[in-house]
């Protein structure tokens, strides 16, 4: 191997492979040693498939050696808790699941393993997806490879742990409000939220279901150009996925960004924010300008209510979709029950964790008549409103550039206690949840702390080639840059 397996992006592994450098058995090998060594540390993980893992690999050595070829063939992918893998366990990182495998594989999973893929296991999350520093697991916490005292973000922390910290080659996370985005941004890997629509859902344990997008956490935005082109497409046993054809993402990525037109929006930089974090975005904004973009100062005026509307509609959707975990149809049932009502209910109180009871009562008091009118139906028309103030800057620009998180990583333990301050975390990603739009988080810098800072570029529903563009050229001139650098 010509880089070493923690360093390793998915095309530098496919270049590899088929060059016949190193098998995939090797390569799943050389990453269970890395898991083993560093995972007792960062937490990235709720479960192993190393023995599976090894015989796909085997086999996928086996399918190369006779002519196959495949675009991820042999190469391991770990998987969010929360995505269905046949034979695997799908815990969604919950009690209440606990002891569940999964009897078949998500869309994404089955186009995935039709491309050769290999399945290490599955990464640590909130539970249910509901949280935003995997400190919401009933598992365990993750720790931020950059600094373990700092938590890597979530829901799908331990997808970017794993990346960020060489445990995984590349990863799959979902996203509702920022789930991607947000912990790629905390850990410094390159996290994709496809426009809904986009990817099939089909497999995906629901939270809020017109929110919800499955997506690629990498090293690089060549990674998650790949992995998209894999996973998006129509997929008929999801209706709300969209017929619309897939382009050739890697092959549409240029190093510069002549003739695009980037808005600022100025709700994204709002006063109080940290000012190392508006620092670093607004270098990273000149960078942009300096190859080749034009750039525009907009306005989305009802950004302000994103996080009141996010929290209205994703608990009211949570509070329908998690009624099906009642004891009956999947994992645990209390014991000691003498009824079918006292069974529901001890199930549900001891399988289910604070937050996510704390979401389904929100979400049923939303929904309940006399309140509906006032919270979700106001929620909903707010959501319209949202929608529109992208549709209408997005006339104009072929791409919005925003910070990800107004801060860097918190601490273990600092926000734990404090529902309201957590749900903030979310206030520059969930808009893009709400209008339906796509999103990429790409690193762009250090905190003097040396944790790491994103960028988020927004784009227009189903123009996710616009931000894999604009994310792709700022990272080749970062690397241009650390090279000149490092030879100083
Ligand atoms: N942090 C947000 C929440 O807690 C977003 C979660 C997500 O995108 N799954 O709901």
């Amino acid at each position: 191997m010509t880089t070493s397996i923690d360093k390793m992006t998915a095309h530098e592994a496919i270049a590899e492979l088929n060059s016949g450098n190193v098998s995939s058995e090797e390569l799943v090998t050389a990453l269970l040693k890395k898991i083993e060594s560093r995972d007792a540390e960062i937490g990235a993980y709720i479960s192993l498939d190393a023995d599976a893992a090894l015989q796909d690999a085997r086999q996928a050595d086996r399918a190369r050696a006779s002519g196959k070829s495949g675009r991820l063939l042999g190469v391991p992918v770990a998987v969010k808790d929360i995505i269905n893998v046949n034979g695997q366990a799908c815990n969604c990182a919950s009690k209440i699941l606990e002891g569940y495998i999964s009897p078949y594989d998500a869309t994404v999973i089955r186009m995935l393993r039709n491309e050769g893929a290999v399945f290490v296991g599955r990464t640590n999350m909130d539970e249910f997806a509901m949280g935003s520093s995997c400190e919401n697991s009933a598992f365990k916490i993750t720790r931020n490879p950059a600094n373990t005292n700092c938590v890597p973000g979530g829901s799908s922390g331990g997808s970017a742990a794993a990346v960020a910290a060489g445990e995984a080659i590349v990863s799959l996370g979902s996203d509702t409000g920022g789930s991607i985005r947000q912990p790629a941004a905390f850990c410094g890997c390159i996290g994709l939220k496809p426009s809904y629509g986009r990817v099939s859902r089909y497999g995906l344990v629901a939270f809020a279901s017109s929110l919800d997008q499955i997506g690629p956490i990498a090293k690089d935005v060549e990674d998650a150009a790949l992995l998209l082109g894999i996973i998006a497409g129509h997929d008929p046993m999801d209706s709300s996925s969209v017929k619309v054809p897939v382009p050739d993402y890697t092959a549409s990525l240029k190093p510069n960004l002549r003739g695009m037109t980037l808005g600022l929006p100025k709700e994204y930089f709002v006063d109080g924010m940290n000012s190392e974090v508006r620092d670093a975005v607004m270098r990273a904004v000149a960078q942009c300008e300096n190859l080749g973009a034009t750039i525009s100062d907009v306005s989305l005026p009802h950004t302000e209510y994103a996080i009141a509307t996010y929290y209205v509609i994703a608990t009211a959707e949570a509070s329908a979709n998690l009624a099906r975990f009642d004891g009956v149809r999947y994992g645990k049932r209390a014991e000691g029950s003498n009824d079918p009502v006292e069974m529901y209910y001890s199930t549900r109180a001891q399988g289910f964790g604070e937050e996510v009871k704390r979401r389904i009562i929100l979400g049923t008091y939303v929904l309940s008549s006399g309140y509906y009118d006032a919270y979700y139906l106001s929620a909903q028309k707010v959501r319209t409103l949202m929608r529109r103030d992208f549709q209408s800057v997005f006339e104009n620009c072929d791409a919005l550039l925003a910070p990800v998180t107004p801060t860097a990583a918190f601490r273990i333990g600092e926000k734990a206690n404090d529902p309201l301050q957590m749900y903030l975390a979310d206030i520059f990603t969930a808009t893009a949840n709400l209008a339906g739009i796509c999103g990429i988080s790409v690193p762009c810098g250090n905190t003097s702390d040396e944790l790491p800072i994103g960028m988020q570029v927004l784009g227009p529903a189903f123009k996710e080639e616009s931000i894999l563009q604009v994310a792709y050229a700022y990272e080749q001139e970062q690397k241009q840059v650390a090279k000149v650098a490092s030879k100083q």
